[in-house]
């Protein structure tokens, strides 16, 4: 079919995998990039990201290809937050994807968020 407005544009990931806007990177290795997000939502809020471009887990998790990616990003995080010592102090991961989740980027991101007791999540507060 046609491509779609997200299709064509850039997603923001993109542009700072290849540089062209500043990010704060705190981890990368061949297959994923870590840096913070600049809207933090507690005192530490890294965003992971596979450097090879997905919309979201699912289509990061339906093409065959992208096993390998899957094992990479959840290994950078784990890796991260151990070496920051955040296994024992406790953080949490989170994943928006699409409408109802307010995912407002749409390529493949896990939130890292830590460094502070943290709030609850979930239903939107009225
Ligand atoms: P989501 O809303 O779950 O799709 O998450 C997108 C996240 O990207 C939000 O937390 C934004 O604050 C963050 N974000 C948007 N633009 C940038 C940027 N240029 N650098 C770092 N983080 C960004």
């Amino acid at each position: 079919g046609l491509p779609s407005a997200k299709d064509e544009i850039m997603t923001i990931f993109e542009s700072i995998l290849a540089g062209k806007i500043p990010a704060k990177k705190v981890w990368e290795n061949e297959y994923v990039l870590a840096f913070e997000d600049i809207h933090p939502q507690a005192s530490i809020h890294i965003l992971f990201i596979p450097k090879t471009k997905t919309e979201n887990l699912h289509e990061l998790a339906s093409s065959s290809n992208q096993d390998q990616q899957l094992v990479h990003l959840f290994r950078a995080i784990a890796d991260y937050a151990q070496a920051q010592g955040l296994d024992k102090k406790g953080y949490r991961i989170v994943s928006n994807i699409g409408a109802q989740a307010g995912q407002s980027v749409f390529y493949t991101h896990i939130h890292l968020l830590a460094g502070e007791v943290l709030g609850a999540f979930g239903r939107a507060r009225s």
